[in-house]
């Protein structure tokens, strides 16, 4: 049986090639379902190893890797592919594990995309998705790394891209690449829901295919970020996954990836999921304390711009991945965004903002005895630090609203004069 699309809500079925976003009978969100029968005799670990011997460039890429699992009915040839994926999962030195407060972490650097986030591997497979259904202009609303991704994977497409973003809350470098690429790059006077709800019209409206996380394609391909660290780890499963949450499309699809992967057998057990929001940004959690009561939405504030959302898309999918792997949310507060990626930046390792929820997290839910210290835990950063420049600047020249540099490391200038050189060498 072909891959179908499925309503999660009225459990509708719609053929794989029809063009929407969400249900048209409840607006519900949409689920690619694959036929996990007919999977299990065509994937196992040695295809995915013999693939990473290959340059085919479907091989390549540590999305389409996966094909079987992602979008099996796309033909060969017909993805728009740069070579995603096949990110670092780095082992944190002892200094940054111990901030963190765990033994062992490890963190799969999403930032080191072709466009410098985790959107890239969504793109791959939602502008593949838009080719196939014949769009010929893609739309989102944005924070910056979804329209930085979707701006190069169209024009790669040769499709036209509209981005729009909140005015005022975008950061530099993500702004930057959209004009770059050839997107139709506009500010929209509100914020992210407002644009997002916006957009969401537009689409239903306009000959135009939307590409904002609640399109399952782009999710399918969010997939293969555990899919692919997993398959480093040589399939041995952590105990925690920990991840920022924003709009909450990694978040969900985390849970689907995983619930999939153990049904296939190609996992021996599930990890425990941990999505950590911004504080002035943190509506799931305020569900999740309540036991899901109501679903809030709140008027989001936080430094980390990326995870400025107050009425996340996939909420109901989130909750569904907490669901199936026992998961826990928590918030951490900008201040300790902020100095987390201080951490991580002078690890060498580097993010943005947003990124370095996952390790304040970390560090809080072991502060509050849920991840014991001796526990195998995996965050994930999802962008690269020269996304926001204007963060890290403020940030150690002790400048941001708020906000302490902890650990500053102050730009210095000097005469040029030996004995000042000299003066700086460590004793
Ligand atoms: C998009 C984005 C997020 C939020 O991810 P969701 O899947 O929307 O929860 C977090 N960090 C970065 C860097 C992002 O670009
Ligand atoms: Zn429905």
């Amino acid at each position: 049986m072909a891959s179908v699309l499925r309503c999660m809500d009225c459990k509708q079925t719609y053929p794989i090639d029809r063009r929407m976003v969400t249900c048209p009978v409840c607006n519900g969100l949409l689920d690619v379902e694959h036929d996990l029968d007919a999977l299990r005799g065509q994937v196992s670990h040695e295809l995915f190893d013999q693939r990473l011997g290959s340059w085919q460039p479907l091989d390549r890429s540590g999305v389409w890797r996966y094909r079987e699992l992602v979008a099996s009915h796309v033909p060969d040839g017909a993805q728009v592919t740069r070579g995603e994926g096949n990110t670092t999962l780095y082992t944190a030195s002892p200094r940054l594990a111990d901030y963190a407060g765990v033994a062992k972490l490890q963190l799969k650097h999403e930032g080191e995309n072709p466009t410098g986030s985790f959107k890239d591997r969504g793109m791959t497979t939602g502008v593949t998705q838009a080719r196939l259904l014949g769009a010929r202009s893609v739309i989102c609303a944005s924070t910056g790394n979804t329209s930085a991704s979707m701006a190069s994977y169209a024009a790669m497409a040769g499709l036209q891209a509209l981005v729009f973003f909140p005015v005022g809350y975008v950061a530099l470098g993500k702004v930057a690449q959209s004009v770059a690429y050839g997107a139709i790059s506009v500010q929209v006077e509100g914020d992210f829901d407002d644009t997002l709800a916006l957009v969401r019209e537009a689409a239903d409206e306009l000959p135009v295919y939307l590409l904002n996380s609640i399109n399952p394609f782009r999710l399918e391909g969010q997939k293969t970020i555990m899919i692919e660290m997993l398959h480093q780890r040589g399939w041995s499963v952590p105990d925690w996954i920990v991840v920022p949450g924003g709009n909450l499309g990694n978040s969900s699809i985390f849970g689907k990836a995983l619930h999939e992967l153990h049904t296939l057998g190609l996992i021996d057990r599930l990890p425990r999921l941990a999505i950590i929001q911004a504080e002035g940004a943190a509506p799931l959690y305020q569900s999740y304390v309540e036991g899901w009561e109501t679903r809030h939405s709140v008027r989001a504030e936080t430094i980390a711009t990326a995870i400025r959302i107050g009425n996340p898309a996939n909420f109901p999918k989130a909750h569904r991945a907490l669901d199936w792997t026992n998961g826990v949310v928590t918030t951490v507060s900008d201040q300790a965004i902020m100095d987390a990626k201080a951490q991580i930046d002078a690890a060498g390792i580097g993010c943005e903002p947003a990124s370095a929820a996952s390790v304040a997290g970390v560090r809080r839910l072991v502060d509050e005895g849920i991840i014991a210290p001796d526990d195998d835990v995996v965050g994930v950063l999802t962008g690269h630090l020269l996304k926001d420049p204007d963060a890290v600047m403020h940030y150690h020249a002790d400048t941001l609203d708020n906000i302490t540099a902890t650990f500053a490391n102050r730009m210095l200038t000097i005469r040029p004069s030996l004995a000042e050189v000299a003066a700086l060498l460590p004793v």
